[in-house]
């Protein structure tokens, strides 16, 4: 397609007759032809022949067009085309062939970098011309810049990285940038040609990354992992390294290892650690400290529930017996009069005390006292329904609330309890009966209130208790107008002693077969100035229950013996004073005692006083009565059973007692007349009290006609009006007197 050389040319030159000739023109022009680079022939500084490439490069469609075209044009300016010719011709003049990259210009006026190769044809004749090849080498000059440019770019990032960039073969450092070095603490080229050894704490840690490292790089594989490095300084550098091999194929061309310095980092990362532990640690203990706390208010609540249960207990529940205390009953109570008014029902309330407690206590000490009302609070529980109350005053008052019972309930009920009271109690070795006396008071009739009701039944007990106790009553108004005389005069009985109130009266006891005055008996005296002669009937029980009865009983003793030793002193020395003693004063355990001091004091004998019991010393306890009298007797006092007849003595029992005289009771003499069954009573006891070796005294004596019956059946001796009233010291003394000396 290209064709330097014209077949004119060609013709002319290369004659039919000269052959080889043609044949080297037509080889050289199929050189030309395929060569990749341009080529031109150049004379006078103008084209004579250039091959289809050299055309091409400067933008020429043939090699024909350049023809005769003067190579100024493939320069960008006038200066450049010289400027090479200056440059060129020194050096093809001395027949060498030079070379050049220049900058030329297009058809199209574009510039290009083209390299040239010119050399003289004859350098000894220049004009001859010469042979340039030049080869577009715009590309490759462009790469080279580029490559050029990426070397620097790369070198640049190798300098500047914030990584440690090293290249080792044979864990030698070949190349490392400035980082590295830095950062463990070397000058700038100080590791050149180091064993890696170096930036390694110990042999054994370089040893260890090396067996760790290399297996990887030689499989070809990039190694990414934590080493531990060494600053110069000996300070750990903890690294986190990239390694691969440069030429994975061929592992002894090197490696390239990129490390950064994480020790900052691992160092951040440990206090983080610990501050994640120590806050765990906090969190833990804050929570651990919020779950002790919460325990313990767990526990407190539930001690403060205890507490307020406690609390609500020991308000409403009597902390001995375990039974609702009056707060509680009064609660129960109130809720038990709404309903009763509602439903138009009955409703009961019981006040019981029992009989003689106190003694127990004074006898045989609080704990047994306890242990007894404990026993008998279970048992009042065991008689009651379940809906009712069984509620503890203190003391030994209790509370019955019986819900929906009438008069006939609560008697029943009363009985029940009275029942349950007859069997004894065994507390320890002790064995103990407790008699309960009872007020009832009903709704509404008796109150319509709590207060009310209890205040009635209270008073309907009191009444019990007067009447002779083990008892039950019901309320009665009358008993109201009673129970405030009794408060007035337990009230002004108080004073009695000390304003001199108190007096005794004597009555003669006649000896039936002598007619003289074997004994007197004192018999205690209120003169109040507002109340009037109140009698010991009513005084006495007051003064029981008060607790008076003790200081007064000691008074009575004391004023009866100095009378009687007054009186021996005048004369009647084989007088005996007869003193009644409360079945209180006799439970005391140092009446023997008093009562030996207290003769001694007058110098008077044992035998000059006569004691006079109730059968009510024996009821509660019989074995300490016994064990009382059995005492007094063997002081050689006597004692006699007052109002006999009235009480609970059995024949056994008597038999036990240490009794010089029964004294039967005004009730059996007072109807002798009339009532035959009074008379064979009275001459019963006459009989067993002779058959038992004691003396008989017949109280309440008025009639010759009663007198005669008792002297009939033996009677010792008699006490009555019949023969005088009581009477004070001085006319008992003139009684005396008047009656014939014996
Ligand atoms: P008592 O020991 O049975 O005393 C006899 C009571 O009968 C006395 O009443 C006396 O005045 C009364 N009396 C005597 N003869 C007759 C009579 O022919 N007909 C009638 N209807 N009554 C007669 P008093 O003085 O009122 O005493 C009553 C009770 O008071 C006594 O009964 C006695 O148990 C008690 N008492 C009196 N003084 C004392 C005392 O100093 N200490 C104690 N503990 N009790 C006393
Ligand atoms: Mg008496
Ligand atoms: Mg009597």
């Amino acid at each position: 397609m290209f064709a330097p050389y014209s077949a004119p040319e060609l013709q002319r030159t290369g004659a039919a007759s000269d052959v080889p000739l043609q044949r080297a023109l037509r080889e050289q022009q199929t050189l030309l032809d395929s060569a990749g680079v341009g080529i031109v022939f150049l004379r006078q500084r103008s084209v004579v022949r250039c091959n289809q490439r050299y055309a091409e490069i400067f933008g020429h469609a043939a090699a024909q067009d350049l023809v005769g075209v003067s190579t100024e044009t493939f320069y960008p300016s006038r200066d450049a085309f010289r400027e090479l010719g200056r440059m060129a011709y020194p050096v093809l003049a001395q027949g060498q062939t030079f070379r050049m990259e220049r900058q030329l210009r297009r058809r199209d006026g574009s510039l290009f970098w083209g390299s040239l190769t010119g050399r003289l044809i004859n350098p000894q004749d220049t004009t001859e011309g010469s042979i340039w090849i030049l080869d577009d080498i715009d590309e490759q000059k462009r790469a080279h810049a580029e490559l050029g440019a990426a070397v620097r770019e790369k070198q640049l990032l190798f300098d500047s990285a914030m990584v440690g960039i090293v290249f080792l073969k044979d864990r030698n450092l070949t190349r490392c940038n400035r980082y590295f070095e830095q950062m463990l603490g070397y000058s700038a080229g100080e590791l050149a040609g180091s064993s890696s050894r170096r930036w390694y704490g110990s042999e054994a840690a370089w040893k260890d990354a090396g067996r760790r490292c290399y297996p990887v790089l030689n499989a070809g594989q990039t190694y990414a992992g934590e080493l531990e490095l060494c600053h110069k300084d000996g300070t750990p550098v903890v690294c986190d390294v990239r390694a691969k091999s440069i030429d994975p194929a061929d592992p002894s061309l090197g490696s390239i290892w990129i490390a950064v310095d994480i020790t900052e980092r691992k160092r951040a990362q440990a206090l983080l650690a610990s501050a994640h532990e120590d806050l765990e640690r906090q969190v833990q203990d804050r929570t651990r400290e919020l779950r002790e706390t919460v325990d313990n208010l767990h526990r407190e609540i539930n001690e403060r529930k205890a507490d307020q249960e406690r609390i609500y207990w020991l308000a409403h529940y009597d902390a001995l017996t375990g039974l609702p205390n009056r707060a509680l009953l009064a609660e129960r109570a109130q809720h038990a009069i709404r309903v009763a008014q509602e439903n138009q029902t009955p409703l009961a309330l019981i006040f019981l005390d029992l009989d003689h407690f106190k003694h127990v206590n004074d006898s045989l000490g609080h704990r047994v006292g306890d242990a007894l009302l404990v026993e008998i609070a279970k048992r009042l529980r065991a008689v009651v329904r379940e809906r009712d109350t069984v509620s503890r005053l203190g003391g030994d008052e209790f509370i019955l609330l019986l819900p929906g019972a009438n008069a006939h309930g609560a008697a029943r009920v009363a009985g029940k309890l009275q029942e349950a009271s007859r069997q004894h109690y065994q507390i320890g070795h002790h064995e103990l009966t407790m008699a309960p006396s009872m007020g009832i008071a009903l709704f509404p009739q008796d109150g319509t209130d709590f207060d009310t009701l209890t205040q009635s039944a209270d008073v309907a007990m009191y009444r019990a208790k007067l009447d002779g106790r083990n008892t039950f009553k019901f309320f009665t108004p009358e008993m109201q107008a009673q129970s405030v005389r009794a408060l007035q005069l337990e009230n002004a009985l108080r004073r009695a002693l000390e304003r001199g109130q108190l007096h005794l009266h004597y009555q003669p006891q006649m000896s039936l077969t002598t007619g003289a005055v074997r004994s007197v008996e004192a018999l205690v005296r209120w003169q109040h100035p507002q109340l009037g002669n109140v009698s010991p009937a009513e005084f006495i029980p007051i003064a029981e229950n008060s607790g008076q009865i003790l200081q007064i009983g000691e008074w009575v003793l004391r004023t009866a013996l100095a009378q009687l030793k007054d009186w021996h002193a005048k004369g009647f020395s084989g007088l005996t004073m007869a003193v009644n003693l409360s079945a209180i004063q006799f439970r005391q355990p140092q009446l023997p005692e008093l009562v030996s001091r207290m003769l001694a004091e007058f110098g008077l004998p044992a035998q000059s006083l006569e004691l006079e019991l109730t059968e009510g010393v024996a009821v509660d306890d019989p074995h300490t009565a016994v064990s009382t009298m059995d005492q007094l007797h063997a002081r050689g006092v006597r004692m006699s059973m007052d109002d006999f007849g009235t009480g609970y003595s059995s024949l056994s029992q008597l038999k036990r007692f240490q009794i010089f005289k029964l004294k039967i009771d005004q009730s059996f003499v007072r109807d002798l007349s009339d009532d035959g069954n009074d008379r064979a009573i009275v001459s019963a006891i006459i009989r067993m009290a002779q058959a038992l070796g004691m003396r008989t005294t017949a109280e309440g004596v008025e009639t010759p006609g009663q007198l005669a019956f008792l002297r009939e059946q033996g009677c010792d001796e008699a006490q009555g009006y019949h023969f005088s009233r009581p009477l004070s010291a001085q006319e008992l003394e003139a009684f005396m007197r008047t009656l014939p000396p014996h």
